[in-house]
């Protein structure tokens, strides 16, 4: 990865307050910044980086929202014990250009009795919506709290989560939103997997294991790039990649469209390639924009 821009003014705040929040942008703003809000529930990698960077290249004042959503994570899965890790999370906001951090605690954004979702019906309910009930009414609501919180010029969204980005440009669309929705491409390991904070979970097999989600991705997409046109087919065999691999357990691995997200199978010269699984307990996603 390049190096990173740190050639900031001022030191790193950091705010619990949507009060002092709002505040910090208000000056911003009636300085004439332009101000980028990246929202990250933390544990950073070198994808948030990228993500604070492009909005650090393109704005003039960059705030990051860390904060561990609850109301995105179902049941059975892991909110409890999703990795945490702020103080290194602060150094590296701070070193990617982060002028400030909003880190509200669960009861700031949650106060006892909310009772208001915002759901974008439809795009919610296939793919991850159909493995994660609920999981897509907790992204758009926690989004477009943190957009009213912080009434950011630009927000900055990553590829990796290509459906995540779909519903929230489809929710600031219908909802007006005063807001540009960015979003910036997938950063992955060397050998492709993509980066996650989720890949902290993976033991050594795993890790190899994983590679998978990947390696059918780019493999339909050669197939399609070479030449075949048989997309149900291709489809079949990006499922059966994943499902052959030991320590996998695939969930879903197919081609859509890249607006309705509807399973296809007839040839379009862009199609996403889309894959979930659990590699041992750890749940991965990928994705990947195939154009002929
Ligand atoms: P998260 O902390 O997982 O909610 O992710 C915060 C933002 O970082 C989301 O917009 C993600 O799509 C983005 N992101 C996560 N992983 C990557 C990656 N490997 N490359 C680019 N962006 C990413």
């Amino acid at each position: 990865m390049a190096a990173l821009k740190t050639d900031r003014r001022a030191p790193l705040v950091v705010t619990e307050q949507v009060s002092q929040m709002r505040q910090i942008v208000w000056q911003a703003q009636t300085r004439g910044s332009r101000v980028g809000l990246v929202p990250t529930m933390g544990a950073l990698h070198a994808g948030h980086l990228s993500l604070i960077q492009a909005a650090r290249e393109q704005c003039d004042f960059v705030v990051v929202s860390i904060f561990v959503n609850p109301t995105q994570f179902g049941p059975q899965e892991d909110f409890a014990k999703y990795p945490r890790n702020l103080e290194v999370d602060l150094k590296l906001c701070g070193e990617a250009g982060a002028d400030v951090v909003f880190h509200p605690s669960v009861e700031t954004i949650y106060p006892q009795g909310f009772a208001t979702f915002v759901e974008v019906a439809g795009l919610s309910d296939v793919l991850e919506g159909k493995f994660r009930p609920g999981h897509f009414r907790g992204v758009t609501t926690v989004v477009l709290k943190l957009l009213n919180i912080v009434p950011a010029d630009f927000a900055y969204f990553g590829q990796k989560d290509y459906q995540q980005q779909t519903i929230i440009r489809r929710m600031s669309a219908e909802l007006n939103l005063p807001v540009e929705i960015r979003v910036c491409p997938t950063i992955r390991e060397p050998d492709g997997l993509a980066l996650s904070s989720r890949n902290v979970y993976l033991n050594a097999d795993e890790r190899r294991s994983a590679l998978a989600l990947s390696r059918c991705l780019h493999r339909a997409r050669d197939q399609i790039t070479g030449g075949r046109r048989d997309v149900a087919n291709i489809r079949h065999e990006m499922f059966d990649e994943l499902a052959k691999t030991s320590r996998v357990h695939a969930e879903y691995a197919t081609l859509v469209h890249p607006d309705t997200l509807e399973e296809q199978s007839e040839f379009l010269p862009r199609l996403v390639g889309v894959v979930a699984a659990r590699v041992g307990a750890t749940r991965l996603i990928d994705n990947l924009i195939i154009e002929a």
